[in-house]
């Protein structure tokens, strides 16, 4: 755990227009400014101009929720990896389970974004979790296993530093359901050892790898101190700057 560095990041999702989206920023600024993990918010697209000029000269990082794969073209509606770099944004969202459920992205085109998203110089947050359904059948190791393998292939080791895996059950995602720090660690794990699997040891050891789900202010101190809970990826709790800071703090 002392090799890596814990990541907090925020998850606005479709939520705060600009003013809200300033607002909660100015807030958040002294709240997180002695931060010892990294400080990360994901935000809409129509937010990104006016978060960076938030941030500006702070230690909170500015990320989007989504990109697509490919770097230009007859694409209506997406939004490239290139465009984001070239606004400044450091980090990007790619495969949340959100995305998978209702906006068609399966574990290829998450690869494909993944690729794309590195090779623009974007820190890639890449999501993987179960289904209740899938923890209820006992398979929840082999399928986020199979959507590690599936988001990582043809990413190098040298790529692999710009990645950053969040573990996310989809039954704790905006349910205030949380999986058990347990739950999380076990997880958590098994990523790891398949980083160690498909890179080396090495590579896992320095693999920052986070749970979200319902994490909060209350729930933050116990999952984050887990040997393998990097920090974690907030939804609900990141759009007020109270129980954000104080996950960040817990971190
Ligand atoms: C998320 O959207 O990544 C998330 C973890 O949401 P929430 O914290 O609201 O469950």
């Amino acid at each position: 755990k002392t090799l890596r560095k814990a990541v907090i990041a925020g998850n606005w999702k479709m939520n705060k227009n600009r003013a809200e989206a300033k607002a909660l920023i100015t807030d958040l600024k002294p709240l997180v400014a002695d931060a010892s993990c990294d400080v990360v918010i994901c935000v809409p697209y129509t937010n990104l101009e006016t978060a960076l000029a938030a941030t500006e000269g702070t230690n909170i990082k500015v990320g989007a929720e989504n990109c697509h794969f490919e770097k230009s073209g007859a694409f209506t509606g997406e939004i490239s990896a290139d465009m984001l770099t070239e606004m400044g944004v450091e980090y990007v969202i790619i495969g949340h389970s959100e995305r998978r459920q209702y906006f068609g992205e399966t574990d290829v085109t998450v690869n494909k974004r993944t690729k794309a998203a590195i090779a623009a110089g974007l820190n890639v947050i890449l999501c993987v979790g179960e289904m209740l359904e899938d923890r209820e059948n006992g398979i929840t190791a082999e399928l986020v296993a199979m959507q590690t393998k599936i988001a990582l292939k043809d990413v190098s080791k040298e790529e692999l530093k710009q990645v950053i895996i969040a573990y996310e059950p989809v039954w704790a995602i905006g349910t205030g359901k949380t999986a058990t720090a347990e739950q999380a660690n076990e997880v958590c794990a098994i990523i790891r050892s398949v980083i160690a699997q498909m890179y080396d040891q090495a590579a896992a050891d320095a693999m920052t790898i986070q749970y979200g789900g319902s994490m909060n202010a209350k729930n933050a101190e116990e999952l984050v101190a887990q040997p393998d809970v990097d920090g974690g990826l907030i939804g609900g709790a990141a759009l007020k700057a109270e129980d954000f800071s104080v996950i960040v703090k817990a971190a």
